[in-house]
C-alpha cells in the first residue's frame, strides 16, 4: 500500500518560510489522513479522497475552504475522483459546498451521469444534504481579490491576460526561491496546520493518488481554479485524463497540477498512466513530463503517479508540494522544490 498526494506545482513566489513550513505540515497531515485509511482496510478511492477532503479543509491549499477566485469575486470550484473500472465522477464551477471533492464521489455513486457543472451542481449538492460554507469566501480571500482585480484593472497583474495562465509565476521566480530556501524558520506553524477560520497561505490545487491492499489505484483532485480566472473558466481538474486518470484495470493512476489550458490539451494524466505501464513509476512520470514541456513549453504543470510496484513524480515548475506514505513508514515524508530529497526515508524511493 502506498499514497502519494501533492499540494499543487509552480506557484512559490509568495511563499516565506513560515508559510512554506504550514504548507509543509498540511501536506503531512493530509498524507498521514489518508495512510490512516489505507491502514484500516479502506479502499484507494477512500484514501485519495480522505486526503483530499483534509486539504480543502485546511485553508492551506487553493481548493475548499481556500480557493482562489475568479475575476468576479466568486469562488467556483472543481474536483473529479476515478476508480478503477473508469469509475468516474466529477463537478465543475460549483460554488459553496464545502468539500467538491465528496460531491465528486457523489455523482458517480448517486446519478448517472460522470460530471455535473456550475448551478446544476450546486443544486444537486443542496439536495444531497451537502455542507455549505458559512462567509465562504472568506475576508482574506475577498482582499486578496480586492488587490488583484485592482492589479489586473491597471494592467500589471503579470501583464492581463498573462496572469489567467499564471498560476505559476515568472521566469525569474528562481532566484527568489532560493533566497526564500535561505531564509531562516521565522515561526513554524507547528505540527498541525489545520485550522477552520481563514485560509493561511496561498497554496495550490491538491491531488492524491494510492494503492490499496487488494492491488487497486485510484485517485482524487480538487481545485479552485486559478486566480481571476474567467467566470466559467473549467481547468483540466474535472476532466478525464486531463486532470486525473486510473487504468481500467486498476494498475495505475495518476494526477496533474498547473496549467490547466496546458494540460488538458494533452491529456497528461492519461499519459502518465499510459507510459507508467511501459516504464515504471517514475520513468512513466518523467517521460509525460518531457512530452509536456515539449507540446506546451518550460513551466507548465506537475504530476504524481502509483502503480502497483511503486510511485513517481515529476514537473518542469519551480516547484511541487508533495507526501508520500508506504508500508512501513511510521509517517509521511515531504519535500517540495524539484531535487528536494524526501525529507524521511521512503522504502523504494
Ligand atoms: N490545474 C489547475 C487549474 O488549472 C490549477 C493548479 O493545478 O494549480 O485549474
Amino acid at each position: 500500500m502506498h499514497i502519494l498526494i501533492h499540494g499543487g506545482a509552480g506557484r512559490m513566489r509568495s511563499m516565506g518560510s513560515h508559510l512554506e513550513q504550514q504548507y509543509r505540515d498540511g501536506l503531512r497531515a493530509a498524507c498521514a489522513h489518508g495512510a490512516a485509511v489505507l491502514r484500516g482496510g479502506g479502499t484507494a478511492g477512500d484514501a485519495a479522497t480522505a486526503a483530499t477532503v483534509w486539504m480543502e479543509d485546511s485553508g492551506v491549499f487553493n481548493a475548499g475552504l481556500g480557493s482562489c477566485l475568479t475575476y468576479d469575486g466568486a469562488v467556483e470550484m472543481d474536483a473529479a475522483v476515478m476508480e478503477k473500472g473508469r469509475r468516474f465522477g466529477a463537478v465543475a464551477a460549483v460554488n459553496g459546498v464545502a468539500n467538491p471533492v465528496l460531491l465528486a464521489r457523489a455523482v458517480v455513486e448517486q446519478t448517472p451521469h460522470a460530471l455535473l457543472a456550475g448551478p446544476g451542481a450546486t443544486a444537486f449538492a443542496r439536495a444531497q444534504g451537502f455542507h455549505f460554507r458559512d462567509g465562504f469566501p472568506s475576508k482574506a480571500r475577498k482582499a486578496t481579490w480586492r488587490a488583484r482585480r485592482d492589479e489586473l484593472d491597471a494592467g500589471r497583474l503579470e501583464e492581463g491576460l498573462a496572469a489567467l495562465g499564471g498560476v505559476l509565476g515568472t521566469p525569474d521566480e528562481g532566484a527568489e526561491i532560493a533566497a526564500l530556501r535561505g531564509a531562516g524558520d521565522e515561526g513554524s506553524a507547528g505540527p498541525d496546520a489545520k485550522h477552520d477560520g481563514e485560509p493561511m497561505t496561498d497554496g495550490d490545487t491538491v491531488g492524491a493518488v494510492a494503492l490499496d491492499s487488494r492491488g487497486d489505484c485510484a485517485g482524487a483532485v480538487s481545485t479552485g481554479g486559478i486566480w481571476m480566472k474567467l467566470p466559467g473558466r473549467v481547468g483540466d481538474c474535472p476532466l478525464p485524463g486531463a486532470g486525473i486518470w486510473t487504468a481500467p484495470g486498476g494498475e495505475g493512476a495518476a494526477v496533474a497540477t498547473g496549467t490547466g489550458e496546458s494540460l488538458l490539451r494533452t491529456l497528461i494524466s492519461k499519459e502518465v498512466v499510459d507510459r507508467m505501464a511501459q516504464r515504471g513509476a517514475q520513468g512513466g512520470c518523467a517521460t509525460a513530463i518531457a512530452f509536456l514541456e515539449a507540446e506546451e513549453g518550460d513551466n507548465v504543470g506537475g504530476v504524481i503517479g502509483v502503480t502497483r510496484e511503486g510511485f513517481g513524480w515529476a514537473l518542469n515548475t519551480r516547484g511541487m508540494g508533495r507526501a508520500v506514505w508506504a508500508d512501513g513508514m511510521d509517517e509521511p515524508a515531504v519535500a517540495v522544490w524539484p531535487d528536494e530529497p524526501w525529507d524521511r526515508p521512503v522504502p523504494g524511493a
